[in-house]
């Protein structure tokens, strides 16, 4: 996904899938963007997030394989 800084501007992609692997399907986007920090200005919680689809794997689409997973669905649609 595309990180945006509300205080700078500035913007870096941060990967989807390890985030989700290592944070968990049960947490949301929404709740964690709090707690980034910006590498640039060191502001927290600053920040606007986008997801983006980065090549043509289909690696982006969050895990096909999870979409049994009741919540999957629904984890990026929130507006921040
Ligand atoms: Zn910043």
């Amino acid at each position: 996904m595309s990180i945006t800084c509300k205080v700078c501007g500035y913007n870096t992609l941060l990967a989807v899938k390890p985030l989700i692997d290592r944070l968990g399907w049960e947490t949301r986007l929404q709740d964690v963007v709090p707690y980034l920090r910006c590498s640039s200005c060191k502001a927290k919680g600053q920040v606007t997030f986008q997801i983006v689809f980065v090549g043509s794997s289909g690696e982006a689409m969050l895990g096909a394989e999870k979409k049994n997973h009741p919540k999957a669905t629904g984890i990026f649609d929130g507006n921040v």
